[in-house]
């Protein structure tokens, strides 16, 4: 088996696992290359940053103060048994398990089904703006069959859209709160995008990244397909 590489760690967070205390362990490799990607040290699996088992031996010392543990990346899934033998070690800890994805690797969100409890699924776009925004052209699809799979499981899901004006329009927000809806989703987060690089940052408005959040019209639009939705406007 190989070693985990592990980017990054937060010891301690309150939003990235709802209603949990938990760390999160960035992993190290992604497939799709985001325009607004600011994790882009983690995009090759190699180099980790961390001993995969002095975080370990952290987390045991964590059990019972922290209660989840979330994987995140880059795209967590990307390590494959790697990533979900140390997900099962984890667990065993007694933490609830976390996973942020992209959905690109339904197959392997079908083997943590029973490891993983919530997951965090990015929807990024229209079908029609997938691949501009992911640079992936079966990104979409696969995303899709994802999301399908894990609310056939029963097991808790946020889905989630960070609204970069250059690839989503609210109109496209609409679209994809729809489709979620559609697919029996009942968690949505509609989150704010920052760009990262300067000349990033030049291509649209503060204006722009904020009309997604001050539109009533829209807000009451998108509440009423869902259980909960949460606007991350920070
Ligand atoms: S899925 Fe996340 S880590 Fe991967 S390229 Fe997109 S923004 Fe970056």
């Amino acid at each position: 088996m190989k070693e985990l590489q592990i980017g990054g760690l937060v010891s301690f967070t309150t939003i990235d696992y709802p209603g949990k205390l938990a760390a999160v362990l960035f992993l190290k490799g992604c497939p799709l290359k985001c325009a607004y990607c600011s994790n882009s040290h983690l995009i090759a699996v190699e180099n980790g940053e961390y001993d995969p088992e002095k975080v370990f031996d952290w987390l045991k010392a964590r059990a019972g103060k922290l209660e989840g543990v979330v994987f995140s990346g880059g795209e967590a899934l990307m390590q494959a048994d790697t990533t979900i033998e140390y997900m099962k070690r984890v667990k065993e800890l007694g933490f609830a398990i976390g996973l942020h994805t992209n959905g690109f690797y339904p197959d392997l969100l079908r083997k943590v089904d029973g490891i993983v409890d919530w997951v965090g699924l990015d929807f990024k776009a229209t079908k029609q703006h997938y691949k501009d925004l992911t640079g992936i052209d079966i990104a979409y699809d696969r995303m899709i069959e994802s999301l399908q799979y894990w609310v056939s499981t029963g097991r808790g899901l946020e889905v989630r859209t960070t609204c970069d004006p250059r690839y989503v329009s609210k109109e496209d927000l609409l679209e994809i709160a729809k489709i979620a809806s559609g697919a029996s989703v009942k968690h949505f987060a509609v989150q704010k995008y920052t760009p990262y690089h300067e000349e990033e940052a030049a291509q649209t408005t503060p204006a722009d990244r904020e009309q997604f959040f001050n539109d009533d019209d829209l807000k009451k639009k998108i509440e009423s397909l869902f259980e909960s939705v949460i606007w991350r406007n920070n």
